[in-house]
């Protein structure tokens, strides 16, 4: 190392590329670990939810026998659909709506947070995103290297997930009319359709078992397989988080090409060729500003120029999904307006026709009446 912290390293430096540099200090504040700790903490509220929320429905299902745990309003977090519909219901008519409070609540908390801090829940919230990171390492220790799919098939594929987006979005923006946006909302189905969901997964068939194998299978083999081709939520969330203000910048004067920032990049993304990152796939997870050598060549901008640092990012990304929960909890749009008797009858109720529905058509009570006057 020379005067200033200029140094030669000729261990990561080419041919023309072999030039004097100046070496950032070294990192005090290690970003990559403080994600996993905030993934963490995300994930054990999420093991928490669905621990109450299972308690809460079994008791009922049990006849009211066992543990009883009170229904967490979190959990509607997995009911983007859902509260795609109530999006779509508060647009147009202005009025909230309260069967799913909470679903509204996040998904407009999520769909903000990546406008500022690019897919940033997909980085630090989603437990999908955590399980399949932590499957990838498992499959980075087995390959001793992060597997890629040649170009020819990684591009069409990420394209598939738009498709499912444009379909959810054509379905719920276009094909519903405003009449079938109150049916879907008021409807029996949508008031359990968190109840459906987990009893998806606790009575879990044949083909959903395979399905979810094959996935874990593809996220070892391929780190974030479910994430870069099939997510939908995923998409939307890139596809806002291209408007952010925030970018990965990379000064190009200064960039010594080592490809350390390209090769950390859980999303694949050729950091060391761009002047800005402009992907989709960027999840702000800073894992490429940790790994860059160089002093002031690569870092989260502000248009301006103004840096954000690894600290502040991660600070951020923290409170983006903290202070609002927290706010609308206390401004009361978080608990839903459905007693514990009308669960309890739902519950109990759950196999019954009218909780079904048929590709989005839903069914009601009066029209249940009419099958059954009409089979009569
Ligand atoms: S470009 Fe950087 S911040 Fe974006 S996903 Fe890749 S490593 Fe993370
Ligand atoms: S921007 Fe990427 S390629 Fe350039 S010096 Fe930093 S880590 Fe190396």
């Amino acid at each position: 190392m020379g005067k200033n912290g200029i140094v030669v390293d000729t261990n990561t430096l080419t041919g023309a590329k072999k030039r004097q540099y100046k070496r950032k200090p070294k990192p005090t504040f290690d970003s990559q670990k403080y994600r996993g700790w905030i993934q963490l903490f995300w994930f054990g509220v999420t093991i928490w939810i669905g621990l109450q929320f299972y308690f809460f429905v079994y008791y009922y299902l049990a006849g009211e026998k066992g543990i009883y745990l009170p229904r967490p309003p979190g959990v509607e977090g997995f009911l983007p659909i859902s509260s795609l519909i109530s999006l779509r219901s508060a647009i147009e008519t202005g009025q909230l709506s309260w069967v799913h409070p909470a679903g509204l609540a996040l998904l407009v908390i999520f769909i903000v947070a990546s406008f500022f801090l690019r897919k940033s829940f997909c980085a630090f919230i989603c437990p999908v995103g955590t399980v399949s990171e932590s499957l990838g390492s498992v499959g980075r220790m087995i390959f001793k290297k992060r597997l890629k799919l040649p170009a020819f098939l990684d591009y069409p594929l990420r394209s598939l997930k738009y498709l499912l987006l444009v379909f959810f979005l054509y379905a719920v923006f276009y094909q519903m009319s405003s009449a079938d946006i109150q049916t879907f909302l008021n409807s029996p189905y949508n008031k359990v359709a968190d109840v459906k969901m987990l009893l998806f997964f606790t009575r879990v068939s044949e083909v959903t078992f395979w399905v979810l194998m094959v996935l874990v299978v593809l996220s070892v083999i391929y780190e974030g397989a479910w994430c870069r081709y099939l997510c939908p939520y995923g998409a939307l969330l890139g596809f806002i988080g291209l408007f952010s203000p925030a970018k990965i910048m990379r000064n190009s004067k200064t960039c010594i090409d080592c490809f350390k920032c390209s090769k950390v990049c859980p999303s694949r993304i050729k950091v060391h060729k761009m002047k800005a990152v402009h992907s989709d796939e960027c999840f702000g997870c800073m894992a490429c500003v940790d790994a860059c050598p160089v002093q002031d060549t690569l870092d989260m901008k502000l248009p301006g120029g103004r840096k954000i640092s690894p600290r502040a990012y991660l600070i951020a990304a923290f409170m983006a999904f903290l202070i609002p929960i927290l706010a609308f909890k206390v401004a009361g749009y978080w608990n839903n307006n459905i007693t514990n008797a009308e669960y309890k009858e739902h519950i109990e109720n759950i196999d019954s026709p009218l909780y079904h529905h048929n590709r989005g058509q839903v069914m009601t009570k009066e029209k249940l009446e009419q099958m059954s006057r009409d089979s009569d």
